[in-house]
């Protein structure tokens, strides 16, 4: 008897504090879903204002001397680290698939663009090289330094349990801060499977900690005197709240929020590959990408082509278990969330959309219990509607229709949300104004999916991201440090000469 009761225990997961696995405090936990078979796989402390003490602690007693490690050193380990992620990526992968539900290519994909950013940290030394001028004024020198802040916090969102936190970590820790990252409660286990890593890694303890929780851990958090700055990413109105309430507490803060990426098709694009990428951008990883793109705007008589081949490929899509072969698209993270998709599908039927594929009646066979949702696909939807205005994040496409490329970029510009943006077409002109002219942070062109690399810097406008820099890339290196700036004179006797109450020009 007891021996089933072991069997079916589910397990409790740890904090990471300090260099190892520890127990929260709190007797609050939330359940780990596997959303395809929707059962429960794990349970998940949510920290409570001792844990947050006791991991801003820790931090903040290991920040002197990683401050003080040499960048080459920091980068060793971080080449280190990077290595150890490559090895064990297959074991990485099915996690991330596992409590999100991605299929295993795309859960690969995600994490492959996270590696990519501890490669880039990994160049420390070069990026934290300040300016230096010689003769600023006569015998004056002037020299710049990038010193890190201390305690960094990274708040994550459930859609990319591995990608999202590297785009803060590494480069926070190249720079020399430490950093507690809370994950998402959804999806905890990557970050403390990548914590263990790192540490294999010769992290010394106390630089990178792992708190699971929810709006308690955060609130303690973006309101410890011994935090200096905050990264989150999330919804927009989660984006907003971290916003203002780390700024209210004096903290540097970057919150990137949610977003409804339009895609504008030309008459003179190549349809056919023009329909292949948007089914990618549109369905992969069920819609639950920041940059996925949720609406297409078609211009001239690029609709009606359009409309048939997107209708002839999503008809082709496997959905079912992200670890099966052959799977293109997974369930939806939650029974709640799939239920609120579900629910914007029939807003959009009921303000009068034309509803051309239909994705709730989907069954996927002996995943009865899993959170499925089939790809869905709306056509003739107007900027007044539903399933226009909200960031649905599911599957489900809509293609709006208009007459020139003027009206498609006024459309977008209206639009509150501004992460990314793409264009097909043939023409060089038609792309170069696009790219002038829209009011979005990151644009493709014949690029649905523009996420930069991890030597550029990540992040859109408007309310898709509340702060001034983005993430990674120069920008992450600026967000992380702060800059001083030197001016030096060393006088040479005959050289004093007698004191002036003048504004000092140098010249
Ligand atoms: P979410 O806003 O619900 O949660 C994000 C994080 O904030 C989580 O760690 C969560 O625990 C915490 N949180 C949730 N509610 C909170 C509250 N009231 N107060 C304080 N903290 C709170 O987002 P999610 O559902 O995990 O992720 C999906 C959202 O993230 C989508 O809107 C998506 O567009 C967005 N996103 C944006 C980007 C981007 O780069 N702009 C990238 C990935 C995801």
């Amino acid at each position: 008897m007891s021996q089933t009761r072991k069997t079916l225990a589910v397990p409790m997961l740890p904090l990471w504090i300090n260099g190892c696995s520890t127990p929260s405090s709190s007797d609050r936990s939330t359940d780990v879903f596997n959303p395809a078979t929707g059962e429960v796989i794990r349970k998940t402390p949510l920290a409570n204002q001792a844990d947050i003490d006791r991991a801003v602690a820790a931090a903040k007693a290991a920040f002197p001397a990683w401050r003080d490690t040499p960048p080459l050193r920091r980068a060793r380990i971080l080449t280190r680290y990077r290595e150890l992620m490559e090895a064990h990526q297959t074991e990485l992968v099915r996690l991330i698939s596992e409590e999100h539900g991605k299929t295993l290519l795309d859960a690969a994909g995600s994490l492959q663009r996270g590696i990519e950013v501890i490669e880039f940290a990994s160049g420390a030394p070069h990026l934290l090289k300040g300016e230096h001028a010689e003769d600023v004024g006569r015998g004056v020198d002037c020299h710049s330094l990038l010193q890190p802040l201390g305690v960094c916090v990274g708040i994550a969102p459930f859609n990319f349990p591995a990608m999202v936190p590297l785009w803060m970590f590494p480069v926070a820790i190249a720079c020399g801060n430490s950093f507690i990252l809370k994950p998402s409660e959804r999806v905890p286990s990557t970050a403390l499977r990548m914590a263990e890593l790192f540490s294999e890694a010769g992290l010394p303890d106390g630089v990178f900690n792992v708190v699971s929780g929810d709006k308690e851990a955060v609130d303690a958090l973006l309101s410890h005197p011994d935090v200096a700055a905050i990264s989150s990413v999330g919804s927009t109105p989660v984006a907003q709240y971290i916003y203002e309430t780390a700024a209210r507490h004096g903290k540097r803060v970057q919150a990137l929020g949610g977003a409804k990426n339009h895609a504008v098709v030309m008459p003179d694009a190549d349809l056919p590959f023009t329909a292949d990428a948007l089914i990618a951008a549109g369905y992969g990883s069920a819609g639950e990408r920041c940059m996925a793109i949720s609406a297409v705007v078609a211009v001239g008589d690029a609709g009606d082509t359009l409309i048939a081949l997107l209708k002839e490929r999503v008809a082709k899509l496997k959905v079912g278990s992200g670890n099966q072969d052959g799977i293109d698209m997974g369930p939806l993270i939650t029974r709640a969330h799939r239920d609120k998709v579900k629910g914007y599908i029939d807003a959009g039927a009921a303000e009068g959309a034309q509803l051309v594929l239909d994705g709730r009646g989907l069954v996927v066979a002996g995943h009865e219990q899993g959170f499925f949702l089939g790809p869905t696909l709306f056509d003739r939807v107007t900027t007044d509607m539903t399933i226009y205005k909200d960031e649905i994040f599911g599957p489900v496409l809509i293609v709006l229709r208009v007459a020139s490329l003027d009206e498609a970029i006024a459309l977008i510009n209206r639009s509150p949300y501004a992460n990314g943006t793409a264009i097909f077409t043939r023409s060089g002109a038609a792309a170069r104004r696009f790219e002038h002219d829209i009011e979005v942070g990151m644009v493709g062109v014949n690029i649905p999916i523009p996420v930069p690399m991890a030597f550029f810097s990540f992040g859109g406008w408007k309310a898709s991201l509340f702060g001034d820099l983005h993430m990674h890339g120069m920008e992450g290196v600026q967000f992380y440090t702060r800059t001083k700036v030197v001016t030096t004179r060393w006088p040479l006797t005959d050289e004093r000469r007698a004191p002036t109450l003048a504004m000092p020009t140098h010249g």
